[in-house]
């Protein structure tokens, strides 16, 4: 055998084997990994029990998720990990697309066909951003490519999407996870959010309005007192029995309805909150947690039942930053401390969430890593893990970057690319619900150092985010060419993406991000 061939060969084996795992009779590529993405909605970066301050805070020892801390034992845990946007769809439409909010169009969160969900904000109009998310064709005025589940399948996965869809508005092709690629839909639509997470309820909210909130293909479950999450949980192990028995390898994503609102609570967790002196409603958020934790710790049961844990690559995330604006307990702005404020917001709480990684086969246990990382990463890491023939061509122009390096990395690497790549954010859209940082902005972190434009003030803000988590120190006037740098890269990257800018309600035009 020719080396050139030989060497052909050691690039095909899946990342991280070693000599004891090539095979030795097929000359095809051994066997891609399973591939299980378990993102819980709205899960705040403190959420968890896993800490990622070095030490664990108030909320680490608040919630009790042994499954999470189970993973990062056994996997890598990433503690400056983003969302790519501070709500739902424009985070889910990049992890699908590869494509940041600022190049899909999709800004803002999806509802119904064309309906505008931007709140109106003080003399900003929002720009005409795509309302109605991804679509299975490309989309008009905006990048995509193939989507990340239809690459899966044509790779030869069984590809199963669980729970929350939220990629598509209500009467577009783009609801149904099946147009999209997906070869199983259990529970995903247009909705943002379940009617309700109690089967005595059918999931639903009733008759009415929120009718389109209605958990669909759970009909076995109605008028059962089984929780949304644990029978989201069954039918995902069913799916997985389903894949291992057509012999297919599976990318499961497995998309949690919790712990969005509405906060009711998970029954089989939620006494010992109480118990605990938790006011109802944060006790009935922490059994919400503590169900989906619960869910992790099933699947992954059910995965080790197969014998399939060695080579299945397992991604813990959430798609925004914790809910703190409303419903929950006060003090508001306050549940994911140390970082300020939470979803819908430019600052750290709005945009930093967990990210867990466990390939038992690839990944060492128990590492901790600090590199800037954001949700654009995983489209392009995915692809080059499942062995996609020809995967730079679906990746070429993209921001996000292939991980691989990282995660297979025993030690911190001297990657300075990564760790000083610049982050972009781009919401020019107001939430709805006042609270700090909640307006519509641009922001830029490089390094240690996080730039943010908010359009309706015409103000920056410069933080220095390895001496100020809490961004409570503006270091604009201090360290003027800094801020004017950083505004010069913040202007270029958006020029460079075709950004949507936010309009002057006044003049019409669009309102551009300014020399400081
Ligand atoms: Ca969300």
């Amino acid at each position: 055998m020719g080396s050139a061939l030989l060497a052909l060969m050691a690039m095909a084996l899946p990342f991280g084997a070693t000599n004891a795992q090539r095979p030795t009779r097929t000359p095809a590529r051994a066997a891609p990994p399973n591939i299980i993405v378990f993102l819980v909605d709205d899960l705040g970066w403190q959420d968890t029990q896993v800490p990622l301050t070095g030490t664990p805070t108030a909320f680490n020892q608040r919630y009790r998720t042994p499954n999470a801390l189970a993973l990062a034992a056994a996997g890598m845990t990433f503690t400056n990990f983003y969302a790519a946007s501070p709500v739902c769809t424009p985070t889910r439409v990049t992890l699908i697309t590869g494509a940041s909010p600022v190049r899909t169009h999709v800004t803002n969160w999806t509802q119904r066909e064309n309906e505008e969900t931007s709140e109106p904000f003080p003399g900003l109009l929002p720009p005409d951003w795509n309302r109605n998310g991804v679509s299975p064709q490309p989309m008009a005025h905006a990048f995509t490519g193939p989507l990340l589940p239809a690459i899966l399948r044509d790779a030869g996965y069984r590809t199963i999407h669980v729970g929350k869809a939220h990629w598509g508005a209500t009467g577009t092709r783009g609801e149904d996870p099946m147009a999209l690629g997906f070869d199983v839909n259990i529970g995903g639509s247009s909705a943002g959010q379940p009617g309700s997470y109690l089967g005595s309820k059918n999931y639903s909210s009733g008759p009415g309005e929120g009718a389109f909130r209605d958990v669909p293909g759970l009909a076995a479950y109605h008028g059962t007192d089984t929780f949304l999450t644990e029978a989201l949980t069954r039918e995902a192990n069913r799916a997985i029995d389903d894949a291992v028995a057509r012999q297919r390898p599976f990318f499961l994503h497995f998309a949690h309805y919790a712990v969005h609102t509405p906060l009711e609570a998970d029954a089989r967790f939620l006494q010992k909150y109480l118990d605990a002196g938790l006011p109802p409603v944060e006790a009935r958020y922490a059994s919400l947690i503590e169900g989906v934790d619960q869910s992790l710790g099933d699947v992954l049961a059910n995965v080790e039942r197969h014998g399939l844990t060695h080579n299945t690559l397992v991604i813990f995330l959430s798609d925004n930053g914790g809910l703190s604006a409303h419903t929950r307990a006060p003090p508001l702005h306050e549940h994911n401390a140390p970082l300020r404020s939470g979803k819908g917001s430019a600052y750290e709480g709005g945009i930093r969430v967990p990210l867990l990684v466990k390939w038992p086969s690839t990944v060492p246990a128990g590492a901790v890593r600090d590199a800037p990382t954001i949700t654009d990463d995983l489209f392009p890491t995915l692809l080059e893990v499942a062995g996609v023939p020809n995967a730079s061509a679906h990746t070429r122009g993209l921001m996000g970057r292939d991980l691989r390096r990282v995660l297979t990395s025993a030690s911190m690497p001297a990657d300075r690319r990564l760790a000083d790549r610049p982050l972009l954010w781009h919401y020019p859209h107001f939430w709805g619900v006042r609270g700090p940082g909640i307006e519509p902005f641009s922001a830029l972190r490089v390094g240690r150092h996080k730039l943010i434009y908010f359009y309706g003030r015409r103000q920056f803000e410069l933080y220095d985010l390895s001496a100020d988590l809490g961004e409570r120190t503006n270091l604009v006037d201090t360290q003027r060419p800094l801020a004017q740098r950083l505004a010069a890269q913040l202007r270029k990257a958006l020029r460079e993406a075709g950004a949507q800018m936010p309009i002057d309600a006044a003049t019409k035009r669009p309102v551009e991000v300014p020399v400081p």
